[in-house]
């Protein structure tokens, strides 16, 4: 059986329609697909639920930040209907909104054009992130590609990596344990932080109701996943694993598209009522 409990759809900055996302996920050999886009629901509202493989877990990953980083908490096996739930996406959504406007403003102090039109044009509706920046730097030439609107304008410490008004930690997990969830600390080795560092997250996430954390989260060396294991059985959190699948631009990237959970860690699927092996 394979697990894919952390991917992207069109609801959020993902390429594709979440039923698409599903088919493309089945053509890929997955069995369990969780679909986690960013701070919204708007997927499970759109899914043909007629769809039986894969099975879908539904999910979210929410945005919220530790100390000065900024973290993400994917919630698993949620119930899209909760209202605390749908309360916080709102929350959340409005927090989106005020960041682009303050990212645009930061980019336009830094002497580039106003995007905020732009970018809430490409963003049609959906909460605005940073890739709809970062695309419409691309199509006017401001970066060359995605990755170089990253590194100079929109990557961790640049003017555009704003992390504005989202709930505290342990508020996102109380949503995500309210809708019925489990809470993940989502792709602890993206943090670039000290063993130390990571080790005093995941015990904050843990005593604010967090159970899982992903050990394996796309490509990743057999050192990571060693490591993260061990963290996982140390804080005695259930393992999770995901590609983080955005869209199939890039031939590496897709459904399923990473390295088994070493045996030694306890699948999160296990934790949870029903499942299959
Ligand atoms: P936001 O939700 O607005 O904070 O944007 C974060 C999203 O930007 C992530 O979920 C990734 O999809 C994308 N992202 C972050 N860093 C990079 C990068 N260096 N290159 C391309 N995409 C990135
Ligand atoms: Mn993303
Ligand atoms: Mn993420
Ligand atoms: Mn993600």
């Amino acid at each position: 059986m394979i697990y894919d409990l952390h991917s992207h759809s069109n609801a959020s900055d993902g390429s594709l329609d979440p039923d698409d996302l599903l088919l493309h996920a089945a053509q890929s050999g997955v069995d369990t697909l969780a679909i986690t886009d960013h701070d919204t629901l708007a997927a499970f509202d759109r899914i043909d639920t007629r769809v039986t493989r894969p099975r879908l877990v539904p999910g979210i990953e929410l945005s919220t930040s530790w100390r000065t980083i900024g973290v993400h908490i994917v919630g698993l096996n949620i119930d899209p209907a909760s209202a605390t739930l749908r309360r916080g996406v709102r929350q959340q959504q409005r927090s989106r909104d005020e960041r682009a406007r303050i990212i645009a403003r930061r980019l336009r102090s830094k002497g580039l054009p106003d995007m905020l039109e732009d970018v809430l044009r490409i963003a049609d509706g959906e909460p605005v992130s940073r890739p709809h920046f970062a695309r419409h730097m691309v199509s006017a030439g401001i970066a060359r590609d995605t990755r170089a609107a990253f590194r100079k304008y929109l990557g961790a410490g640049k003017p555009g990596d704003v992390r504005h008004g989202w709930a505290s930690l342990p508020e996102i997990v109380r949503w995500i344990l309210e809708a019925g969830g489990t809470a993940v600390l989502a792709h602890p080795a993206k943090y670039r932080l000290t063993k130390t560092k990571l080790q005093s997250l995941a015990t904050d996430f843990r005593h604010a109701g967090g159970t899982a954390i992903e050990v394996v989260c796309g490509r990743q060396s057999l050192n990571t996943t060693t490591h993260l294991a061990k963290l996982s059985r140390d804080l005695e959190l259930a393992a999770s694993c995901g590609s983080d699948f955005h869209s199939g631009d890039n031939r590496w990237s897709r459904p399923g598209g990473f390295p088994p959970l070493p045996d030694d860690v306890r699948p999160v699927w296990t934790t949870w009522q029903t499942y299959s092996k």
